[in-house]
């Protein structure tokens, strides 16, 4: 009976070190710790059949053994989640003495970042931010705006249709009718976004370009109104010295219309050969007016008892101003050497 426990134990101890993973690990608790099974459990049912004097010494032995054999496994268990642990460590940084990689952070794009502080400009004079859909019918982009069939802007070559009734939007104003169509007055909404023209890239033109548009509408609202917020607005922006000029002009959804110009921001007009401003000392930055009456019929507003200021600009150009860089063209061309220097 000694004999058959000592080879026993033996078999026990080279299968145990012979555990790999984790099914080599069942295997081994099955065939000698299984409690049906297992070669261990087997020997106790031997017990009955041996004189009664050897029972106990016999039960004993057979409890050391496997003891034995769960600490084995123990040790097995523990051994293979340790090489785990290492070979996942030894994937991950195969080298730990190499040199970090280095980290390259993106920015805001110039473009992006302008837009972002004209918005705040205005949300600190109380306005919201309303949005509109890039691609529009020709209804909300026209019609409602009060540009005929027969307007200029509406030809082909100027316009990216996509179907017959719709286009990608030339303007941010139709942004202007879903507002009024959306909310009650007073309203007072700023919206940027990207509009699109069919305009071959120069240095002044891109395809795609981004505007901000606003609208203000409640009762009593005059001229006077959107003169004193574009004032604040240019000055914000600009700096406090900058002066602000309107001159009249015509759009089809403002009546009446102006086109408004600041002091220029490099020179104050002192230098005749000024890039920004070609010496005149004034450089146009957006256009303006009272919004017309059909304009805000089509908003859904009776302008018996409303009236109502827009404004629109170009957040590409009000950027090029700034910066003194004169070619639009750059800024899309999504160089990072070029960009970083804007960070
Ligand atoms: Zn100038």
């Amino acid at each position: 009976m000694g004999n058959e426990l000592e080879s026993l134990k033996e078999k026990i101890e080279r299968e145990a070190q012979g555990i790999k993973n984790q099914a080599d690990l069942l295997k081994f608790k099955e065939k000698f710790l299984s409690r049906k099974k297992g070669e261990i459990s087997l020997l106790f049912k031997k017990i009955p059949s041996l004189d009664p004097e050897m029972r106990s010494s016999f039960g004993m032995e057979i409890n050391r053994l496997k003891k034995i054999g769960e600490k084995l496994l123990n040790e097995a268990e523990e051994r293979i989640k340790g090489e785990k642990r290492s070979s996942i460590i030894s994937e991950r940084i195969p080298d730990p003495t190499l040199p970090g990689k280095k980290k390259i952070h993106g920015s805001i794009h110039p473009i992006a970042r302008t837009s972002y502080e004209i918005e705040e400009i205005f949300l600190r004079m109380g306005y919201d931010i309303e949005e509109g859909p890039d691609v529009e019918t020709e209804f909300f982009n026209f019609e409602a705006l009060n540009i005929p069939k027969y307007h200029p802007a509406r030809e082909q070559q100027d316009t990216f249709y996509i179907r017959e009734d719709l286009l990608l939007r030339t303007h941010t104003s139709p942004v202007q009718i879903r507002a009024m169509r959306k909310r009650k007055p007073p309203i007072r909404v700023i919206a940027p976004g990207r509009v699109f023209r069919r305009d071959e890239p120069d240095p002044t033109h891109t395809p795609m370009f981004y505007q901000v548009e606003g609208l203000v509408v409640d009762k009593g609202i005059n001229f006077s109104h959107l003169k004193g917020t574009l004032e604040i607005f240019s000055k914000s922006l600009f700096g406090k010295l900058t002066k602000v000029r309107f001159r009249p002009s015509y759009f089809p959804f403002t009546e009446p219309s102006a086109e408004v110009d600041i002091s220029c921001p490099i020179c104050g007009g002192k230098n005749p050969n000024c890039r920004i401003c070609g010496g005149t000392g004034w450089i146009e930055i957006l256009g303006a007016g009272m919004v017309h009456p059909k304009v805000l019929m089509a908003g859904g507003i009776d302008p018996e008892i409303y009236s109502g200021f827009a404004f629109g600009l170009g957040v590409d150009r009000t950027f090029l101003i700034k910066s003194q860089l004169l070619d639009i063209r750059y800024y899309y061309e999504n160089r990072v050497e070029f960009l970083e220097q804007f960070r």
